[in-house]
């Protein structure tokens, strides 16, 4: 059953726009100059068109209805060489205008122009693999705008003589069929006075808005010079923390920063930050966080600063699938979302929707996941891309980190204006992983055959996704790759191509292919379409740094091949973006060696590092390291026993709350099985490699919510070893078992050497750096407050070498034993004291 979408009278036609004439003449430019910054706006024709021209539905817009970026750039070049030497290319124009006391500097170029005493024909070029008949007309009124808006700054830059000479120009929207090469020009001939008009509506639709936020952003100003200290004490170390965070702002350098628990990070950042924004240093602060769970921190930081009168204005950005009002957790479709052609009813007229929703939005300034989800309910509208939408427009984004790094998906607007915008980075240590992550990309027959299979009614996709399985499994053995295949890139090109084409077809985005729109289409498409676009993006992106892993592997009963085109170094692509804002502070409580983390993120040479001391009494933590059970593969079977002594021996110590880390799951229940058999007295939960969102609450909550002692068997460097506050009782104390290092995978091998190469020691960096940042990571669950009293045991003879005894923290004062009676004896004591 469908549901109609409520009617909300779209606002941007009715709403009254101040007919303030735009001054013809050019502006001098004293004038620009002299103009307070807050007067002067920087536009491209497409920010305006987009921002005041659009109308109608949201559609995805790359790839999935159109042709490939690839295709797109082929098309103009056809277009343009076939004219011959009368028609100029790709002609920049750029106008300042001075309206409504702003001067707006506007800037575009045309894809065609045609220009004599007679006649002017702007042509801007479409690439489709549509007639323009089954395009839809909001897009097509999109298209006239821009190419109306670069006909009336052509004309307007022209000497007053020669305007004159033009009543009108020929503006042309040419629809080129990239699939047959046939061009579908539309042109009309627009009078000089409609043309100015037109443009005077939509600039004066930009500035109305543009003149509230600003003044929202001049009160964010005024407010934070006022804006003192939240707390009445600064914690340890977090007084010079926030001052060096604000002298590497103000010095546009980037600061890395190792700060123990307890320093209050997140404040210690953001009010600086803050404070910055008062001084003009920056327009806006981007809090980047590597887990949804670290965004709570941010908004509760920034909810403080609000309290102290602070007027700022942020905006949450909470993952698609998360925030997504549709789908309940059992994924079940609601009605109300689903029009009558089965898309999803919030994109439909979305942007005729979204002028009101983001005046209800700047109103309200305090955009969290729930106050977002109640105005897209209100409006109606899909509550991820409103938040989308009001990224360019707030003072504090809160946001994953790849809405900044990953190709796949950062935001537009993160790349311009870049010299005003500073990135607070929690989890600093984690940025390598994902940064590798999201320049790589994963294709497999299994997969793509599957896929194939269930496309019944979509032939020309299904033929060209059979070709590619065919032509993935096709690849050798087992092998890593300098270059990666051409023959899976063309092939992957035409699976595209046949997509959007399918997507375009006579049945349009009903063919069930397109985004959003429920229930047509085949289990794991979705999935299987972003990894084609992310594998033909990385693809392009293939350099030095990265290699091509062939893997062969079973996929349910039949045998795959994987192609994993895999970024070993992802330093040039993260640090290129880093190093373009004008400021990057990266926190977090492992951040050792600085020199490893600053080269794995290409960090300039002006990068700065701080390390600040424990705040809380060291005294609090028994850091045992157990020299005497070796836990190297080849060792493992042996280690079993001593090691179920050891936890006995902990539990018995004092009874409590332990987590039991170990490096892998086979590992894991090697002591976990008998540990249970023999001691039906202690209660035992494991980390499950399955486990759903539930599960994974339900291990949280056996030592948040309960008072029994429990010991929990749960994997280095998984979910329960970062970014989980276990303060106060929640946990006694952590063993960590193995030195955390990776396994020694072919592409861990391929990293060690890429490092060499590059003349650093790459044994360190592929392998025990990395796992050195876990072992660290996991034992700082153990002291969160100044009340907490917990013992950390780190299990492997390797710790005592001497390239590892430099590398923990100086105030650990780790005793090193080589039995169970010497880590009993300071077990016992160590609780005695507590107990005095
Ligand atoms: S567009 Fe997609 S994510 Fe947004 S509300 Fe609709 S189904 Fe959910």
């Amino acid at each position: 059953m469908s549901q109609k979408t409520p009617a909300i009278k779209p606002s941007i036609d009715n709403a009254p726009i101040d007919k303030a004439p735009v001054d013809k003449a050019p502006v001098d430019k004293d004038l620009i100059d002299k103009r307070p910054s807050e007067k002067r706006i920087k536009l491209s024709v497409g920010d305006l068109v987009d921002f005041s021209a659009r109308r109608g539905d949201l559609f995805s817009e790359s790839g999935y209805a159109g042709p490939t970026s690839l295709e797109g750039i082929r098309g103009h070049q056809k277009v343009q060489k076939a004219r011959n030497d009368s028609w100029q290319k790709e002609v920049s124009v750029k106008q300042a205008i001075n309206q409504h006391g702003y001067i707006v500097t506007m800037t575009g170029r045309i894809d065609l122009l045609s220009a004599d005493d007679q006649l002017i024909v702007i042509e801007e070029i479409k690439t489709t693999y549509r007639h323009p008949s089954q395009i839809a007309p909001s897009q097509q009124s999109l298209h006239l705008a821009q190419a109306k808006v670069y006909a009336y700054l052509y004309w307007r830059q022209l000497p007053t003589e020669q305007q004159k000479q033009h009543h009108a120009i020929e503006v042309i929207v040419n629809y080129f069929n990239v699939l047959d090469n046939i061009s579908n020009p539309q042109s009309q001939r627009i009078q000089i006075d409609d043309l100015t008009d037109y443009f005077q509506q939509l600039l004066g639709r930009y500035i109305q808005w543009y003149s509230k936020v600003e003044r929202h952003r001049q009160q964010v100003i005024q407010s934070s010079k006022a804006l003192l200290f939240p707390f009445s004490d600064y914690r340890v170390g977090q007084h010079n923390f926030a001052r060096q965070v604000y002298r590497a702002i103000r010095e546009k350098q980037t600061l890395m920063v190792e700060a123990p628990t307890g320093t209050g990070k997140t404040m210690s950042t953001l009010f600086p930050a803050v404070k910055a924004l008062g001084e003009s240093l920056v327009k806006q602060i981007v809090y980047l966080t590597a887990k949804g769970s670290a965004q709570q921190n941010a908004l509760v930081a920034a909810q403080t600063l609000v309290e102290q009168n602070l007027k700022l204005d942020y905006v949450v950005i909470q993952a698609k699938d998360k925030s997504c009002p549709c789908r309940s957790e059992e994924q079940i479709v609601r009605n109300s979302c689903v029009s009558s052609d089965g898309r999803c009813s919030r994109t439909i007229d979305f942007y005729d929707r979204l002028p009101d929703a983001r005046i209800a939005c700047l109103k309200t300034r305090h955009l969290d996941v729930d106050t977002l989800q109640a105005i897209a309910d209100q409006f109606h509208l899909c509550p991820f891309e409103l938040s989308l939408q009001m990224v360019r427009w707030f003072t504090l984004v809160i946001c994953d980190v790849n809405y900044v790094f990953d190709p796949m998906v950062q935001l537009a607007t993160f790349e311009q204006d870049r010299s005003q915008r500073v990135l607070l980075l929690d989890e600093l240590h984690n940025l390598s992983d994902r940064g590798r992550d999201m320049f790589s990309a994963q294709l497999s027959s299994g997969e793509t055959q599957q896929i194939a299979k269930a496309l019944d009614g979509f032939p020309l996709v299904k033929k060209a996704a059979n070709s590619l399985a065919r032509m993935i499994k096709k690849l050798s053995e087992e092998s890593i790759l300098e270059e990666p295949p051409a023959s899976v890139f063309n092939q992957v090109e035409k699976c595209l191509t046949a997509i959007n084409q399918q997507e375009s077809g006579a049945e349009g985005l009903n063919s069930g292919l397109a985004n959003d729109v429920f229930g047509k289409q085949p289990e794991g498409y979705a999935q299987w379409v972003k990894a084609l676009y992310r594998y033909y993006m990385i693809h392009q992106l293939f350099s030095e740094s990265h290699r091509g892993f062939v893997l062969k592997h079973q996929f349910g009963r039949v045998q795959s091949t994987s192609i994993n085109l895999r970024c070993l170094d992802c330093a040039t692509l993260i640090g290129r973006q880093i190093n373009l804002m004008r400021s990057m502070i990266g926190f977090s409580a492992t951040i050792s060696p600085v020199a490893f983390f600053s080269t794995l993120l290409g960090l300039d040479e002006n990068a700065r590092s701080l390390k600040l001391p424990p705040v809380f009494p060291v005294e609090n933590q028994l850091t045992i390291h157990c020299d005497y059970i070796d836990t190297r593969w080849q060792a493992r079977v042996g280690s079993v026993e001593p090691l179920i002594g050891l936890i006995e021996q902990v539990m018995l110590s004092r009874p409590g709350k332990y987590l039991i880390f170990f490096p892998s799951y086979e590992y894991m229940n090697s002591v976990c099985e008998p540990f249970i058999q023999n001691h039906s007295n202690f209660k035992v939960i494991s980390q499950n490699a399955a486990s759903t969102d539930q599960q994974r609450q339900a291990f949280l909550n056996a030592f948040f919510a309960e008072d029994d002692p429990i010991i929990g068997f749960a994997i280095l460097g998984g979910v329960f070893g970062e970014g989980v506050d276990f303060k106060g009782d929640a946990l006694h104390g952590t063993i960590i078992v193995g030195t955390g290092m990776p396994s020694p995978s072919a592409e861990q091998k391929a990293l060690q050497n890429y490092y060499q190469q590059q003349g650093f020691n790459g044994f360190q960096y592929a392998f025990q750096f990395p796992g050195l940042t876990r072992v660290l990571q996991t034992a700082g669950r153990v002291i969160r407050s100044e009340q907490d009293r917990g013992v950390v045991i780190l299990v492997d003879p390797r710790f005592s070498r001497n390239d590892y005894r430099g590398l923990f923290p100086a105030h650990w004062e780790m005793k090193r034993h080589s039995n169970i009676n010497e880590i009993s004896s300071s077990l016992t004591s160590f609780w005695s004291a507590a107990k005095e």
